[in-house]
């Protein structure tokens, strides 16, 4: 039997961490091969404190995040993460790119899909990651895409929590329990340098969300991570 396998696609280098990283390192501690698309190392638009070291230069900042999103996936977990290198701020995204995650979803198959919400008034980055990762999605149960190949099923997409989640028109309807992986979460979090303004921030935006999935079940849960889902869910019962 192969491992099942999850695919998480990231606008930035350290998207996935902030976002997922409970998601991450629960499936992947229950024996799912998660992979991680970076689309870019959010070089320009999210890396504000390397920016501020002297003499730094796009290559070295690149390489900076880089590493700590290497780390970041270590510590949760991660089975492969890839670096697409597409630039930020804008993100460029044409068909090379939809066809190559397209080819990315028939070759893992993946059980569950994480990405950024439809929109974000803050980042043109996440909304065109979005489109991407459900688009290329589309391409790859298309029969016509790559004849010969294997369609791609209907695997589940969830949207991960943006920085301002009214302003995104997002609204959570999961909220998953990410007690148990809370300090590789928080351990991955630290990796990022970079961002490091943003450690607390995503520790109490994980405590909040525990409240409410404590308040919306009857267990004792103390850190969560939201999502919305893009798709009905398909059960056999409802209890
Ligand atoms: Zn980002």
């Amino acid at each position: 039997m192969p491992k099942p396998t999850a695919l998480v696609v990231s606008a930035h280098s350290a998207d996935f961490v902030w976002r997922a990283g409970g998601a991450i390192a629960l499936h992947a501690e229950a024996g799912t091969e998660v992979t991680v698309v970076c689309l870019s190392y959010g070089e320009r638009g999210e890396s504000a404190k390397l920016w501020r070291r002297p003499g730094m230069t796009l290559e070295q900042v690149k390489t900076d995040r880089r590493r700590e999103a290497e780390a970041a996936a270590q510590a949760l977990g991660v089975a492969d993460i890839q670096f697409w290198d597409l630039g930020d701020y804008p993100l460029a995204l044409g068909q090379d790119a939809l066809f190559r995650l397209a080819g990315v979803y028939r070759a893992l198959r993946p059980g569950f899909v994480l990405t950024h919400s439809r929109q974000d008034p803050y980042n043109h980055d996440h909304p065109a990651a979005s489109d991407l990762a459900q688009h290329a999605r589309i391409v790859a149960q298309a029969h016509g895409h790559e004849p010969g190949q294997r369609v791609l099923g209907a695997p589940p997409v969830f949207l991960f929590e943006p920085h301002q989640p009214e302003q995104c028109q997002w609204t959570p309807d999961v909220l998953l329990d990410i007690t148990a992986v809370w300090e590789r979460k928080r351990a991955a979090i630290e990796c990022m340098a970079g961002q490091e303004h943003l450690w607390e921030y995503y520790t109490r935006v994980g405590l909040q969300r525990g409240v409410q999935a404590a308040r919306n079940s009857d267990r004792a849960i103390t850190y969560a991570e939201a999502y919305e889902a893009v798709f009905p869910h398909v059960v056999a019962r409802l209890a």
